[in-house]
């Protein structure tokens, strides 16, 4: 049996206040006895959410890292920074940055800059709105995981976010949601047998109180990543609360 996941991404926002008042919130109220519960602040406050977390087996995300090691590279994250904060995961490939430009290559680079140094990453898969009407889901998804599968090793994590379902409300179905994951695992048994059934594989969109618990009945749903709904402590531990 897969243990549940359920990381939040707290994307561009927060203030030291605020997140103070979210992490010690999400401290006394989220369990992690049957889930492994992360959060992925903004980098400015990561050794606050660092220390903030100490003692409570909160895991602590980046939100992107650099594809280089430490060098000349301005306004950049180097992997081994992350660690050094007390990072244990990376979300990579989120959909936000693939649209500013970020490329699968880019992905893969990324990722197996963050396994040099201990990192797992977070990998971040989905199709548009347009990619779906016109039936081509299941064809980028898989491009996008080909870019990363011939690396992939234990303890990395998929996260299927179909872009058509982030921040829009909108959240793919139960059904539809199970069968991307699906043809994941599908793929995943294909390039990296001995992996497929270990690999944990979240999924992302709208995840709410509301819808979480029967989006992680799905067989191959094995927990969520969370965006707007992860800001709240009352909304993100409930999610983490409907984690089997
Ligand atoms: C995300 O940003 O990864 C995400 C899934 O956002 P939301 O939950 O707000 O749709």
């Amino acid at each position: 049996m897969r243990r549940s996941v359920v990381a939040g991404n707290w994307k561009m926002h927060g203030s030291s206040a605020m997140i103070e008042d979210l992490v010690k919130s999400l401290a006394s109220r989220v369990s992690i006895d049957t889930c492994d519960v992360i959060v992925s602040p903004p980098f400015p406050y990561l050794s606050l959410v660092q220390q903030l977390t100490a003692g409570t087996g909160i895991g602590l995300a980046g939100q992107n890292c650099s594809e280089h090691t430490q060098g000349a590279h301005t306004g950049e994250v180097a992997a081994d920074m992350l660690v050094d904060l007390g990072c244990e995961w990376v979300i990579l490939g989120h959909s936000e940055r693939r649209q500013a430009g970020e490329t699968d290559a880019q992905v893969a680079a990324k990722a197996a800059a963050a396994r040099s140094v201990g990192l797992k990453p977070i990998l971040c898969v989905g199709e548009s709105l347009a990619q779906r009407q016109s039936g081509e889901a299941v064809a980028v998804v898989t491009t996008q995981l080909a870019a990363v599968v011939k690396d992939l090793a234990a303890g990395d994590v998929i996260a299927y976010e179909p872009v058509w379902a982030i921040g829009t409300g909108e959240t793919a179905t139960p059904a539809q949601a199970q069968e991307m994951h699906g043809e994941i695992r599908a793929f995943l048994a294909q390039h990296q047998p001995a992996l497929a059934e270990q690999t944990r594989i979240l999924y992302g969109g709208s995840v709410k109180a509301e819808n979480a618990a029967e989006l992680f009945a799905a067989a191959d749903i094995d927990g969520g990543l969370v965006g707007g709904a992860s800001l709240k402590a009352d909304d993100f531990s409930a999610i983490v609360g409907a984690a089997p």
